[in-house]
């Protein structure tokens, strides 16, 4: 791109530096991916370009292009990472009320709406988290989200994580958002 005279800028040359050959050629991994990239367009704040969210971005897409399975882990757990990249992630080590440490090895609710888990001396949440699903969905609030997703989760685990994460995603949009309803 050649800027000259004015704001009218000339694309001279055009180069293509990256390419996902296994996402375009593989339904599944495609759908999946896809719905990554509706879920990034409808979160991410419009006008705020922000170099995180595309690095995250351009990072699922090579996830998804050099997985060996494209999971619905996959998914959740890029969800969980965009939502720790966009500064909500959820609060998953202590009350949010009242900061009492919550057990790792034991189970805690959660509320969506706070983006915490809360105590039962605090009233606990309307979900609950068992100690795998916090310890997975906590890894995946980091750049090697895709490592927490490269098994397949135990189902029960998945459908913990996965309406807590949509929990999260619904409070903070203001609207119900629906991600792999089909996998309860
Ligand atoms: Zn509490």
């Amino acid at each position: 791109m050649a800027l000259g005279r004015g704001e009218v800028g000339r694309l001279s040359q055009a180069q293509i530096t990256r390419a996902f050959p296994k996402i375009l050629s593989d339904l599944e991994r495609m759908s999946l991916a896809g719905a990554a990239l509706e879920l990034v367009r409808g979160t991410a704040p419009v006008r705020a370009a922000d170099a995180r969210v595309f690095s995250a971005t351009v990072g699922m897409l090579e996830a998804f292009d050099q997985a060996e399975v494209a999971r619905n882990e996959m998914l959740l757990a890029f969800a969980l990472r965009l939502i720790a990249t966009l500064g909500f992630a959820p609060r998953l080590d202590m009350c949010g009320r009242c900061g009492k440490r919550a057990p790792v090895e034991k189970p805690a609710y959660f509320d969506p709406g706070m983006g915490a888990v809360v105590c039962r001396d605090c009233g606990g949440g309307r979900l609950k988290l068992s100690a795998d699903a916090r310890a997975r969905m906590t890894a995946c609030f980091s750049g090697t989200w895709a490592e927490a997703a490269h098994d397949a989760w135990p189902k029960a685990v998945f459908t913990e994580a996965r309406k807590a994460t949509v929990g999260v995603l619904s409070e903070h949009l203001g609207r119900e958002v629906d991600l792999l309803s089909t996998y309860q």
